[in-house]
């Protein structure tokens, strides 16, 4: 839970009210789409790092097994995440900004 400030009267606010308990004003839904959006962006930046892992350990067992299809797929599921991750910070520096 985050506090945001009424449009209206400039109150602070949850971000979970309806309406400001001041005016009584509805809350801008744009305010809290904003929050909505870097959580799950943060979420999916996590799922990322999880991804990257997998591929760091399927390359690692790759090279152990000199293995150069697996070497492929794993080299090539680093690059695909890196650029995934990549995506969702420009994604996460573009709301903030
Ligand atoms: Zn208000």
């Amino acid at each position: 839970m985050a506090l945001i400030s009424c449009s209206e009267c400039g109150r602070q606010i949850s971000n979970q009210a309806k309406v400001c308990p001041n005016c009584g004003v509805p809350i801008r839904l744009s305010q809290v789409t904003i929050e909505k959006t870097s959580k799950e962006v943060k979420k999916m930046q996590v799922m990322g790092w999880v991804v990257l892992m997998i591929f760091v350990i399927i390359g690692l067992v790759a090279i152990n097994q000199n293995n150069t299809v697996l070497m492929g797929v794993g080299s090539f599921g680093i690059f695909s995440v890196l650029i995934y991750i990549f995506y969702t910070q420009i994604k996460k520096w573009w709301q903030h900004g």
